[in-house]
């Protein structure tokens, strides 16, 4: 991410017109012109009078301060400007806005989530040189907190892993993909996601590249692997079918968003460097 993070405004550019990014509930704020999204800026927040709850500071990107609000839920939807999803925005902004985007998301969600101590119940406030939140009464300390996921993609011969979940009915096939258990190391997690879930073993667990998931506070963590052993054998829990797949008979698979579709895609180059989809 290009932002510089810091908690408190850089003096330098307090004045400059900011970069404003506005949730009511899940929602972002954003400026429809012509079918297409693009982020407000302090100017025109200003404008439109919203009530907020709570505005914080995330740092600069290209020397603009951008801000993280809180919006009240009775906002009605201004004119020309609409709430959107995060996944709805993705496209319409360059991906240094989109990923900052991302950032103040998990920022709200973890403000609104941390109003008050979990050990004792009083209130918190924001600690002063870090992005942290302070119980005032026990002193406990809650920093934002991000949820490790790994997801792999598993190769034997010239197929490919995948399986549909079973909450997307009609939906696309994916690579697998799980959250790490406490006490486990990340290849110890990719070995027993894709065995619990489909029943094979793999081997040759490498890195492959990371991304921030927002949704609300993952880290998808994405490895490649080979085929080892055993045959498939759905969960019955989450995964509603799974199979090989070769280059050439792909199922529906996600969209340019996701580390998933960076896995399908390296692995269609790798079987044929003209291929693509
Ligand atoms: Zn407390």
């Amino acid at each position: 991410m290009k932002l510089m993070m810091a908690v408190n405004p850089d003096p330098e550019t307090q004045d400059k017109d900011a970069y404003i990014f506005a949730f009511k509930a899940e929602q972002l704020l954003v400026i429809e012109e012509g079918g297409n999204y693009r982020i407000p800026r302090s100017s025109e927040f200003a404008r439109i009078k919203l009530t907020g709850i709570r505005e914080l500071y995330l740092g600069g990107l290209h020397d603009l301060p951008c801000y993280a609000v809180d919006l009240d839920k009775s906002n009605v939807d201004p004119d020309d400007f609409c709430f959107t999803g995060l996944r709805e925005l993705f496209g319409h902004v360059t991906e240094d806005l989109f990923a900052v985007a991302g950032y103040a998301f998990q920022i709200v969600h973890w403000d609104r989530m941390h109003q008050y101590c979990g050990k004792c119940g009083s209130s918190t406030e924001y600690a002063s040189a870090e992005r942290a939140k302070i119980c005032m009464e026990c002193k406990e300390i809650y920093y934002p907190r991000i949820s490790p996921a790994v997801i792999v993609a598993v190769k034997k011969g010239n197929k490919l892993l995948l399986a549909r979940n079973k909450k997307r009915k009609h939906g696309f096939y994916s690579v697998l993909a799980g959250f790490v258990e406490p006490g486990e190391t990340l290849e110890e997690c990719v070995k027993r996601e894709v065995k619990e879930e489909t029943g094979i073993d793999v081997k040759n667990v490498k890195y492959f590249a990371s991304q921030p998931w927002p949704f609300p506070n993952a880290l998808m963590i994405a490895f490649t692997a080979d085929y080892a052993g055993g045959e498939i054998r759905e969960d019955g829990e989450e995964i509603a079918d799974a199979g090989w797949f070769p280059p050439e008979n792909l199922p529906r698979v996600p969209g340019r968003i996701s580390i998933a579709r960076k896995l399908i895609d390296a692995f269609l180059e790798g079987q044929n460097p003209n291929f693509a989809i």
